[in-house]
């Protein structure tokens, strides 16, 4: 029985927060840290202390709470030590590979390069758990901004091997522009097709779409399935490999509207 409770909420325009506790030992992480003042205000509603912030990369969007929080609660700030440098407060440095013992549990670190040269990503498998930063969206990826196009297609696809239950916890909401971009690649997937009416409705009443599962992105993510006949062929890249096929979907994506 898992004594973990994960509290997942908007902050700024489309910013995921997310704070993870366990009820046993009372340890408590941020993820990322968008808004100082939505993080505390989740933690102040179910009456936690934060111990830990996870930091995915440095973009201002994910680490402009740092500070604020760490003068508040004094927590531990691990992050990625590719761009220790650009990450306020940060304590304890991580690159991808290795795995770090919180609240008793396994944390695996994942090196994803592509939208930032230095983004981590976390999982505790424990908890059939990714914290994808904007690595992985539903039904999408992260912009390629400091990485290759290489490198994103491998950060990307490493998660494949993690079990199909595992929950995908991501940095944004962008569920429906991605989905209907999916859409044109692949207008013949039967579950992309369901997806879109099942996001649909869901934004419409407002809620979160996230987190998705592996199991949802193998089905539906157009950066997960390059190998898909149906989007080779709408690309006309039938003969290309999935790293190729990869960036047009992505260089496609930043002119789609
Ligand atoms: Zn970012
Ligand atoms: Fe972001």
């Amino acid at each position: 029985m898992s004594h973990i409770d994960m509290r997942q909420f908007m902050c700024l325009t489309d910013n995921y927060g997310l704070i993870i506790h366990d009820s046993q030992t009372g340890a408590t992480a941020a993820i990322d840290a968008p808004d100082a003042d939505a993080v505390e205000a989740q933690l102040k509603k179910f009456g936690r202390q934060l111990t830990h912030i996870f930091t995915t990369h440095h973009h201002a969007d994910h680490v402009q709470g740092n500070l604020q929080l760490k003068n508040l609660f004094g927590c531990k700030i691990i992050g990625p030590k590719a761009e220790a440098d650009k990450i306020p407060g940060i304590d304890i440095t991580v690159s991808g590979g290795e795995s770090f013992m919180w609240s008793k549990r396994e944390v695996f670190v994942h090196a994803c390069p592509g939208h930032t040269a230095g983004h981590i990503a976390f999982s505790i498998p424990s908890e059939f758990s990714l914290f994808a930063g904007d690595t992985v969206f539903a039904m999408g990826c992260g912009r390629v901004l400091e990485g290759t196009m290489d490198q994103m297609f491998t950060s990307v696809n490493q998660f494949k091997t993690l079990s199909p239950s595992t929950y995908i916890y991501c940095g944004h909401e962008y569920t429906l522009a991605n989905c209907r971009f999916a859409l044109t690649l692949e207008p013949g997937n039967k579950h992309l097709q369901n997806r879109f009416h099942h996001v649909t409705a869901q934004v419409a009443r407002g809620e979160m779409t996230c987190p998705t599962t592996l199991a949802e992105e193998l089905k539906t993510n157009p950066y997960m399935r390059c190998d898909s006949p149906e989007i080779r062929a709408t690309l006309g890249m039938e003969a290309a490999t999935d790293a190729e096929v990869f960036a047009e979907i992505r260089t496609r994506k930043n002119n789609f509207k």
